[in-house]
């Protein structure tokens, strides 16, 4: 199955998509993950990238496109991906449309997190990684078991985004609103759009996009 998760920046995307990946096997595919790879390492791209991000606006589409046409055709994932993160604009959803068909895939679901103003500040504030795993918590939503200790790697040093501040997420919400939020019509034209309540916890909101991948 392939699906794409769509929400503003703190809607649990990566979150979800994470449980998604442990629970049936398909791959996460972050977009904001893989730029941030590519920061860490250095790249041409990711330092490209890195003062747009920092300043909360998207990333070039031709950028964006050749990025996961180039994932998108890797063996891992014909078990089925999660994108998150992507599409970001028309023109990236309309690229997709193009690559998924010259690939012979499909998608079954494109499942829009709705979540209101206020929480998703409230998330992107509290939200860290661990440094070495990148398993993702929350101040409150989510912390570790121990306090500073990694769940999964038993790891000690933690990261905040940049990005994740009061004022970065002004733009990013409105990034979201006047250039993500016009691709649902597209979806919705080809009956994949699924709304979901984002607001609920956790793991009542899997049950929800479980739900909404029923046939
Ligand atoms: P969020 O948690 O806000 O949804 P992401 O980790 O998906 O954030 O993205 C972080 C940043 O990376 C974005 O603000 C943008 O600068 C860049 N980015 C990620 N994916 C895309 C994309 N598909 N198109 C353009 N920019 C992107
Ligand atoms: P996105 O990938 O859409 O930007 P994340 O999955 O990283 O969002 O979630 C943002 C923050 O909110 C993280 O710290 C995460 O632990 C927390 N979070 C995710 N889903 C929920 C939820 N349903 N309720 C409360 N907090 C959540
Ligand atoms: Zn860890």
């Amino acid at each position: 199955m392939n699906i794409i998760l769509i929400g503003p920046p703190g809607a649990g995307k990566g979150t979800q998509a994470h449980i998604l990946e442990e629970k049936y096997g398909m791959i996460q595919l972050s977009t904001g993950d893989m730029l941030r790879a590519s920061i860490k390492a250095q790249q041409p791209l990711g330092l490209q990238a890195k003062s747009l991000m920092d300043a909360g606006k998207l990333v070039s589409d031709d950028i964006m496109i050749g990025l996961i046409k180039e994932r998108i055709a890797q063996p891992d994932c014909g078990k089925g991906f999660i994108l998150d993160g992507f599409p970001r604009t028309v023109p990236q959803a309309e690229a997709l449309d193009n690559m998924l068909a010259e690939q012979g895939k499909k998608l079954n679901a494109v499942i829009e997190l709705k979540v209101d103003e206020a929480a998703l500040i409230e998330r992107v504030s509290g939200r860290y990684t661990c440094a070495k795993c990148g398993a993702g918590y929350h101040d409150k939503f989510k912390p570790t078991k121990v306090a500073g200790t990694c769940d999964v790697c038993g790891n000690h040093e933690f990261t905040r985004r940049p990005d994740d501040n009061a004022e970065t997420m002004k733009t990013r919400l409105k990034a979201f609103n006047d250039q993500t939020a016009p691709i649902l019509p597209h979806y919705k034209a080809k009956g994949l759009l699924k709304s979901v309540d984002g607001m609920t916890g956790m793991e009542t909101v899997t049950r929800a996009i479980e739900a909404a991948l029923k046939p």
